[in-house]
């Protein structure tokens, strides 16, 4: 390896530093749309962030706690889609790979979203 400090690649899959990608909004920056907080959302999955994750989902839809599976190793996200369906409303549709047990399987989703504030928030998804 020539590189050997490089910073660690986004678990999202972006191609880009953690640092440059979804790092900044763990900590608070605002996602400059609903396909950044889709990754985000993923990649807090993939980084056990659950704070993150119930932040980021609209009150009305909220869980209250949220258990992540244990021994689920998310493999990838693929962003198939994403559409503004108005000013402060758009649809992300993906794919999310995982290994469980062994056994890969694979996530299809369309997820609303939308914006309150200048912050993007999950609502809901069909579940493809
Ligand atoms: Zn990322």
């Amino acid at each position: 390896m020539k590189r050997p400090a490089a910073a660690p690649a986004c678990p999202c899959g972006s191609g880009r530093a953690y640092a440059d990608c979804c790092g900044p909004l763990h900590v608070g920056a605002a996602a400059a749309d609903a396909a950044a907080l889709m990754r985000s959302r993923y990649c807090a999955y993939a980084l056990g962030l659950v704070d993150y994750l119930l932040a980021t989902w609209h009150p009305t839809t909220r869980p209250l706690d949220l258990d992540l599976a244990d021994g689920l190793k998310w493999l990838g996200l693929s962003v198939l889609r994403h559409e503004q369906t108005g000013p402060d409303s758009a649809v992300v549709e993906f794919v999310a790979r995982y290994k469980s047990g062994g056994r890969a399987g694979r996530i299809s989703e369309v997820s609303r979203f939308v914006r309150e504030g200048g912050r993007w928030y999950y609502v809901d998804g069909d579940v493809g």
